[in-house]
């Protein structure tokens, strides 16, 4: 029998960067933690560390099928975040982000779960609005490389909202900016993981196009705090919700910045800036602030420290 103090929580995508955080902060919160992944971007080695404890569990599970379990609580992660990753099979990252809604959303509803959909900065493409609120329908390309996430992210957003008015699931929409921290996969494409490998390696430091174009980096502790934080509020806040950090910074500072920490000789080189790379991105995050009473408390310094020693250790193994 369950207890209503430690109920069930369903993490999908919980193999990966952001999901293995999550699992490991809701087993530290008492929660049972059902974990399903394909592995695609994800490890096992990224939860091995919770599979002793008899409150984590495993399952390799693809969510563009269906899945049948008993939970309370629903986080939806399983996506691939990287633009390298998801534009690898791109028809699978739109199927991923609709069908894994679909399929997720109908689970909730079956056992009456509460789900929050990981969703993202991306929705608001290549922003006229700056800093971006959620109110901001967004500019995006529905026909680009970068379309496959956008526009199935959107998609998921609309879902989610439809579920909620049709079937009056309980739903919350978290808009996630960048994020970065360990665990990120050392050869995800991703900019922080990228500057922090090449730096460790002395390889040159690529910067696509003239490195102006900003990012507002959030380090994963913040977010996760931000993530749990939306789960458990009331339930007239369905979101969107921005969780990132409101501290921009090009990509050419954060280049200057990686390299100064890790006292590497690495040189900064120009590539060509991928189609469709949005030139600035800054989350208001009013909303989450006022009713969350959140923010991000770890200053790009000092998460990027606990970035490179994680980076430094696994590239030593
Ligand atoms: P990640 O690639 O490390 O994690 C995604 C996880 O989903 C991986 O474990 C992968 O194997 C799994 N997955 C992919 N397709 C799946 C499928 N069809 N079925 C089951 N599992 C599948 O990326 P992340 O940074 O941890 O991102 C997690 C979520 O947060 C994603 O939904 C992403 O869109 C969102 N997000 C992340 C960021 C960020 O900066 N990290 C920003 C915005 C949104
Ligand atoms: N970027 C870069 N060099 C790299 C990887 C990325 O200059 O090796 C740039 C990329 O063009 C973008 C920014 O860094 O302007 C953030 O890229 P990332 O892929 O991390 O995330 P997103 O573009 O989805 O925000």
């Amino acid at each position: 029998m369950r207890t209503t103090s430690a109920y069930r929580v369903l993490v999908t995508g919980g193999a990966g960067f952001l999901g293995s955080h999550l699992c490991e902060r809701l087993l530290g919160d008492g929660r049972e933690v059902l974990c399903a992944d394909n592995f695609f971007t994800g490890t096992r080695r990224n939860v091995s560390h919770l599979m002793a404890d008899s409150r984590f569990e495993l399952l390799r599970h693809d969510v563009t099928f269906p899945l049948y379990v008993e939970v309370d609580r629903i986080y939806n992660l399983a996506c691939p975040a990287s633009p390298v990753h998801y534009q690898h099979d791109p028809v699978q990252t739109t199927k991923t982000s609709v069908h894994g809604a679909i399929n997720m959303l109908g689970l909730a509803k079956r056992v009456g779960a509460r789900i929050l959909q990981a969703s993202t900065s991306e929705v608001y493409g290549d922003p006229e609005v700056h800093p971006q609120v959620e109110s901001y329908w967004g500019r995006v390309n529905p026909i680009g490389i970068r379309s496959c996430y956008d526009e199935g992210k959107r998609c998921a957003e609309t879902l989610f909202f439809d579920y909620h008015r049709q079937h009056r699931l309980e739903i919350k929409v978290a808009r996630i900016f960048n994020t970065y921290g360990p665990r990120m996969h050392p050869s995800d494409g991703r900019v922080v993981s990228n500057f922090v490998v090449q730096a460790l390696r002395g390889e040159d430091i690529t910067i696509y196009g003239s490195g102006l174009q900003t990012r507002s980096f959030c380090y994963v502790d913040d977010l996760i705090d931000g993530l749990m934080r939306l789960m458990e509020s009331p339930p007239d806040l369905p979101g969107p919700v921005n969780l990132g950090n409101p501290v921009e910074f090009t990509i050419r500072e954060l280049a200057e910045k990686v390299i100064r920490l890790v006292g590497g000789r690495s040189r900064l080189v120009e590539k060509p800036l991928p189609a469709d790379d949005p030139r600035q991105r800054q989350p208001d995050i009013s909303l989450a602030r006022g009713r969350l009473g959140w923010e991000p408390r770890v200053a790009l310094e000092d998460g990027l420290r606990e970035t490179i020693a994680y980076f430094r250790k696994l590239l030593a193994e």
